[in-house]
C-alpha cells in the first residue's frame, strides 16, 4: 500500500493529537514545534557545564574531553528545560502510549537543529553511516521497537544515509542508566556492547543515533566499541540532552 494511502487510512482510525495543544491532526503541530526552542548551538560533551562551540568546525570537543572516543554530538532539544520535550519522549517510549510514530517528529527536529546550525544534513551525513544504540531483546519484546532505530530509520529516509542495524549489539541486559548512580554507570556498562561486524564499519564514519543524552557513558562506550573495531570517526546524534 501507498505510504500516504496507509497514512490517510490510519489518520482516520486513530486520529493524532498535538501532544502539546490538542489540535488534531499531528503529534506535534508547528506552533508547539516552534516553542520547543531547538538549539542552534552546539555544545561539547562534557556533563556539566557544558562548553559552547563554534556552530561549523571540526572540531565537537573542548580541550578536557579530547581524550573521549566519541568525536562531538549534535543536540537538538533541552530535556529539561521544556515540560512538552519530556512530553513528546515519554509518549514516544512509555506505557501505555508507546508512539512510535514521533520518531519522524524527532527526525524533522534533528534536521531542523542541523539547519540551524547552518549545516547542510545531507552533506555533514554524506558518506557516513547511522548506528543506532542498540536496546537488549527483552526491553525490545516490551516495547516492541527500539527507538534509537526508530530515530535513525527516519532520519535516513530524508538524508538518504543508511542505517546498519545489527552491527552494535547489545549483550547483557543491564539495569537503566537512569537509575544507577553516576560512578556505578561505566561499570555498569563494562561487556554489554559488542561490534558484531567489524568488516562493515570498517574505515567508516559513524554517526550513533539515540533519544536522550544523560552523562554520555553509554554513547562513549559504543564509540569506544566501534573505534576499537576499526571505525574512522564516531559523532552523536540525540534528540535531547539531559
Ligand atoms: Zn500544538
Ligand atoms: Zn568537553
Amino acid at each position: 500500500m501507498k505510504e500516504e494511502i496507509k497514512e490517510l487510512i490510519l489518520n482516520i482510525l486513530f486520529p493524532r493529537f498535538c501532544l502539546g495543544c490538542n489540535a488534531e491532526g499531528v503529534y506535534l503541530c508547528d506552533d508547539c514545534k516552534a516553542i520547543l526552542d531547538i538549539s542552534e548551538y552546539r555544545y561539547c560533551l562534557c556533563e556539566k557545564g557544558a562548553v559552547r562551540l563554534p556552530n561549523q568546525n571540526q572540531k565537537g570537543k573542548c580541550q578536557k574531553c579530547s581524550s573521549k572516543k566519541l568525536l562531538g554530538l549534535y543536540s537538538s532539544l533541552s530535556y529539561k528545560e521544556k515540560p512538552l520535550t519530556r512530553k513528546l519522549i515519554h509518549f514516544f517510549k512509555y506505557p501505555p502510549y508507546y508512539l512510535k510514530d514521533l520518531a519522524r517528529t524527532f527526525a524533522s527536529i534533528i534536521i531542523d537543529h542541523l539547519l540551524l546550525l547552518g549545516e547542510k544534513p545531507e552533506q555533514l551525513l554524506k558518506g557516513a553511516v547511522l548506528i543506532p544504540i542498540p536496546l537488549d531483546k527483552k526491553k525490545i519484546k516490551q516495547r516492541g521497537y527500539n527507538q534509537s532505530e526508530e530515530i535513525a530509520k527516519e532520519i535516513s529516509k530524508i538524508v538518504k544515509t543508511p542505517v546498519l542495524k545489527n552491527i552494535l549489539v547489545k549483550i547483557k541486559s543491564t539495569p537503566a542508566q537512569m537509575e544507577l548512580p553516576r560512578e556505578k554507570r561505566l561499570e555498569n556498562l563494562k561487556n554489554v556492547f559488542a561490534c558484531q561486524n567489524a568488516k562493515a564499519i570498517k574505515n567508516k564514519k559513524i554517526f550513533l543515533i539515540d533519544d536522550v543524552y544523560t552523562t554520555g557513558a553509554t554513547m562513549e562506550e559504543c564509540a569506544r566499541i566501534l573505534k576499537s573495531a576499526g571505525a574512522k570517526e564516531v559523532w552523536g546524534i540525540v534528540v535531547a540532552r539531559d
